[in-house]
């Protein structure tokens, strides 16, 4: 893959990788089908990272089918798939770990100790591996792609990192890997993600400005639905991902929840805006049963 990369930059292209851990679905190839639009050659990787799972997660059982993967990216115009074993990326005697500190200590950081460690080190790896001009991640995993982004800055890494939209299902559950785990009810039950996401535009369009009652708000309304478990609801700001007291201009709403095994997570930006007044131009309260 090293070799492949340096021989295409050789020849002047560019280089656009998508890192994966494969059971590619829409939102992996849409990744694909916008470096296939940006640059001259695309690069995915396809690798389940042991190091970004914690001790008691699903690394054994996450899905994998390989062969189903390569078909989809040849169609989607890869021009390589990268597929290490770990062996190969953790030989023995390995040692390095990156740290992208702060960012990483909340909300999908705390649920997961470690896991971004092990994101930013094998993105690391697989940087040096690709030698990417543009990378390219999903907006899905919006922690994920701010605290790489914060990375390739911090680490003077010469490439752009592109975030793509959420791919979502018609119902409006995001597409997941994850999603395969699910039972027929479950899978009914997970619409609660999408719909919480909703619910939180809505309280926000009604005039709610205090993130800690929409915050309860939206706990109240996940736990409605019997199958799921709150891990976490996060109103914060959309670059530090502190939480925010009061809404203005933008917040993040992102959501972990556990629809019985499965953990899921999904997230909207919202655009605030001010808050609505009435004919005295006194504000309105939120008023959604
Ligand atoms: P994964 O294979 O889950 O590690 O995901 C690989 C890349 O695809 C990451 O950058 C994800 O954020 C992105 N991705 C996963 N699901 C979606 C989705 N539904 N829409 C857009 N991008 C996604």
């Amino acid at each position: 893959m090293h070799g492949q990369a340096e021989e295409w930059r050789r020849e002047g292209r560019s280089v656009g990788c998508v890192p994966t851990m494969g059971y590619l679905h829409e939102g992996h190839l849409s990744l694909i089908r916008q470096a296939r639009r940006e640059t001259d050659r695309v690069a995915m990787s396809l690798f389940v990272n042991p190091t970004q799972f914690g001790p008691t997660e699903d690394y054994t059982t996450y899905p994998r089918d390989i062969e189903a993967d390569c078909a989809k990216a040849e169609k989607a115009g890869v021009d390589a798939v990268f597929l290490p074993p770990v062996e190969e990326m953790y030989p023995p005697g390995y040692s390095t770990c990156v740290e992208v500190t702060g960012l990483s200590d909340l909300w999908e950081g705390t649920s997961r100790p470690g896991h971004f460690r092990g994101v930013a080190t094998v993105v690391t790896k697989l940087f040096q591996i690709m030698k990417p001009h543009r990378a390219y991640f999903g907006q899905k995993d919006y922690q994920q792609a701010l605290v790489i982004h914060r990375m390739a800055e911090d680490l003077d890494m010469d490439l752009t990192v592109v975030v793509m939209p959420t791919v979502r299902e018609a119902d409006g559950l995001a597409m997941s890997s994850r999603n395969a785990y699910l039972s027929p009810e479950e899978r009914e039950a997970a619409q609660i993600l999408p719909r919480t996401l909703r619910r939180a535009g809505e309280l926000i369009q009604a005039g709610e400005r205090d993130a800690r009652a929409l915050h309860d708000a939206l706990v109240a309304f996940i736990r409605s639905e019997p199958r799921a478990t709150v891990d976490y609801v996060a109103v914060c700001h959309p670059e530090t991902l502190t939480p925010l007291t009061h809404l203005t201009d933008q917040a993040l709403i992102a959501l972990a929840v556990r629809i019985g095994k499965t953990r899921l997570i999904d997230n909207n930006l919202l655009t605030v805006g001010a808050p609505p007044v009435d004919s005295h131009n006194r504000p309105v309260p939120p008023a959604i049963p």
